[in-house]
């Protein structure tokens, strides 16, 4: 089963082409980062026209790149949501013409669906399992009993993680996207402030990062209007510190607490070298199996696309010409519909 899918929901142009959801046969990605970065952050119209630019050739370099015609395609994958609307769009007209076109059946797939999927690019999944998505827009444990059966076990009560790494690193005068600075100057600094860390009530999993996010906001004024310099190393060194407790406690507590053996981190955060270090440390003491994928599948990307596309194609999870990008859409409600 051969799948072409297409991601747009954010900065990323990507299309795949992939072969009974692991044999990766192309994967192109094209970053628009560069055009954003002077605005902090990424710009929804600027994102769209991108898109609109590279959609055509960014798939015609994907089929170029697998050595395929689309005739020998079994199906088109695109994302659906959630994600930035008119940025969604351009994926999903491209990927309607292109299943019209060469009369091929449309997947609509989950982004956060895709992001946990990336880890069976590498790796098969043993259910029960416990996923964890960090990401620059959620933050979200999740236990998977089966393919596609997602229950949210816990989320974020205000910033994904990926989000107070972008305004911390903007309030420390980082380049966007400030996660890997941060990642990075965090190995050159020392603890010094002790961030707090919210840990919520007793047996939550949710999580908070906007209290952590004003503590450096205000240590930061603090010690600007006594004169003293905040060394920006010892701020991403306490502020990691900080996010890696609480996410790795979490998550290892609700590994033990589901009796699971297998734990997946995903999402553009789990690029982070921290936390990678962490779970691996703590995972092999107690013997869970842990799969983060490689760097490049943790970031947006259309092969989690089709690997989780193959799934629903299994399912024969169908829809017409006439779907529509979604900005939200409840992981549990799309499971349930799925199923
Ligand atoms: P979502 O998937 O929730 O819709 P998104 O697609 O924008 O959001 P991703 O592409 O998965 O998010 O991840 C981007 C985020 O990952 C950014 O916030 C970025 O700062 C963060 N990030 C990337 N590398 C690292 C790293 N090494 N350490 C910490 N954060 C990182
Ligand atoms: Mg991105
Ligand atoms: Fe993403």
């Amino acid at each position: 089963i051969k799948i072409l899918s297409i991601e747009t929901s954010c900065d990323e142009t990507a299309c795949s082409i992939i072969k009974n959801g692991k044999e990766i046969l192309s994967n192109v990605v094209v970053s628009q980062i560069d055009s954003h970065k002077r605005f902090g952050g990424v710009v929804p119209e600027v994102a769209s026209r991108h898109h609109v630019e590279s959609i055509t050739l960014v798939i015609e370099e994907a089929l170029q790149k697998a050595e395929i015609s689309p005739d020998e395609l079994d199906a088109v994958a695109v994302t659906e949501g959630p994600g930035l609307i008119g940025a969604l769009l351009v994926g999903i007209n491209a990927a309607k013409a292109f299943s019209f076109a060469h009369d091929l059946p449309l997947i609509p797939v989950h982004h956060i669906a895709g992001h946990i999927y990336a880890s069976e690019l590498e790796e098969q999944m043993n259910f029960p399992l416990i996923a964890l998505v960090v990401s620059g827009g959620h933050t979200e444990l999740l236990l998977m009993k089966s393919h596609l059966e997602f229950e949210v076990i816990g989320e974020t009560r205000d910033d994904a993680v990926g989000e107070a790494y972008d305004k911390v690193a903007r309030v420390i005068g980082l380049p966007y996207p400030g996660g890997p600075h941060i990642d990075r100057l965090s190995s050159e600094g020392t603890d010094e402030f002790n961030f707090p860390r919210a840990y919520l009530e007793k047996g939550s999993y949710d999580f908070s990062f906007s209290g952590l996010k004003s503590a450096v906001i205000n240590t930061h004024h603090n010690y600007s209007q006594k004169g003293l310099e905040v060394k920006p190393e010892n701020v991403a060194c306490a502020f990691q510190n900080s996010v890696v407790d609480v996410i790795t406690d979490k998550a290892m507590k609700a590994v033990r607490e589901y009796g699971v053996e297998h734990l997946i981190v995903a999402g553009g955060v789990a690029a982070n070298s921290g936390l990678r270090n962490r779970f691996e440390s703590l995972c092999s003491k107690q013997e869970v199996k842990l799969h983060i994928p490689a760097l490049k599948y943790c970031t947006d990307n259309a092969a989690m696309i089709g690997a989780a596309a193959y799934q629903l194609y299994l399912k024969e999870y169908f829809t017409g010409l006439d779907l529509n990008g979604r900005s939200f859409i409840d992981i549990e409600t799309y499971s349930t519909t799925v199923l």
